[in-house]
């Protein structure tokens, strides 16, 4: 990759640096990402103990790093009558820029469908009451997800973080309105060709990339380290095929995502 000063600067929306695999050289894995132009991060919070890790983090490296609060589908079933209360106070940390990852999963299925859509809406609702941007997940549960997001969502904004669905999903998303975020699933020779194809149909101010890490490691990447973690200094491969596929210079597209990013999360 390129020096830190011709590395085009980026925006990392989705980046689970709370994950164990990132216990023992979390600020050398930092230190990397913003040698390679990603300066700002936001750090994934999954559950409510996970999103105080998030913030922890974040606080860290004040004004680069910044942290969503927030219950991923998953951990639904972890809920309780505190939880809300718990992501409200969570929310108003300065670093806290959106509430998520929440969302519905029927393709694992983790919580129980029931839960899942309650605590979804719930966290909408959070959203809305706080007037905070909506860091979302979705799999193979489209129908119900538009279904309680168009019921509770008002007018924040909102973003589908690691979008890999289909044709159908993705129209259905940019009429809501949703934000549309990139990871290294496109970068999958194999089962990324479709978003290869789809995501030129994403709008430019409504954009955005992530690396997901430390899942999701770009496969485009000549020398792919042999544990699979994946870092936010990778994000300059999504970048790389996300300017392909668009037929754009990386630098171009940089920028647009970089003042998306921003407008979305309201950073300076
Ligand atoms: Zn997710």
């Amino acid at each position: 990759m390129n020096t830190a000063e011709q590395a085009p600067e980026l925006v990392d929306i989705g980046v689970n640096l709370a994950h164990r695999s990132f216990h023992t050289d979390r600020d050398q894995v930092v230190r990397r990402a913003f040698a390679a132009g990603v300066r700002t991060m936001v750090v994934t919070g999954t559950s409510v103990a996970a999103s105080e890790e998030a913030i922890r983090i974040a606080r860290e490296y004040p004004g680069q790093m910044f942290a969503t609060a927030g219950v991923h589908p998953h951990d639904s079933r972890n809920c309780t009558q505190a939880t809300i209360p718990e992501l409200r106070r969570l929310a108003a940390s300065k670093e806290v820029v959106a509430i998520g990852e929440c969302g519905l999963d029927f393709n694992r299925d983790f919580s129980p469908r029931r839960e899942q859509e309650k605590w979804f809406e719930a966290q909408v609702v959070l959203a809305e009451e706080l007037q905070m941007p909506l860091f979302m997940h979705e799999r193979e549960a489209r129908e119900r997800f538009c279904r309680i997001l168009g019921a509770a969502r008002k007018s924040v904004p909102a973003v589908i973080h690691c979008f890999t669905g289909s044709d159908e999903d993705l129209r259905a998303y940019l009429d809501l309105g949703l934000h549309i975020g990139i990871t290294g699933w496109i970068c999958d020779e194999r089962r990324g060709t479709h978003l290869r194809e789809l995501v030129k149909r994403v709008p430019l101010d409504r954009l955005m990339l992530e690396t997901d890490a430390p899942y999701l490691l770009p496969r485009t990447m000549p020398h792919r380290s042999r544990d699979g973690r994946n870092e936010p200094a990778f994000l300059p491969y999504v970048l790389q095929t996300v300017a392909d596929c668009l037929g754009k210079a990386p630098a171009e597209i940089a920028l647009a995502t970089t003042q998306t990013a921003r407008q979305f999360f309201r950073l300076q």
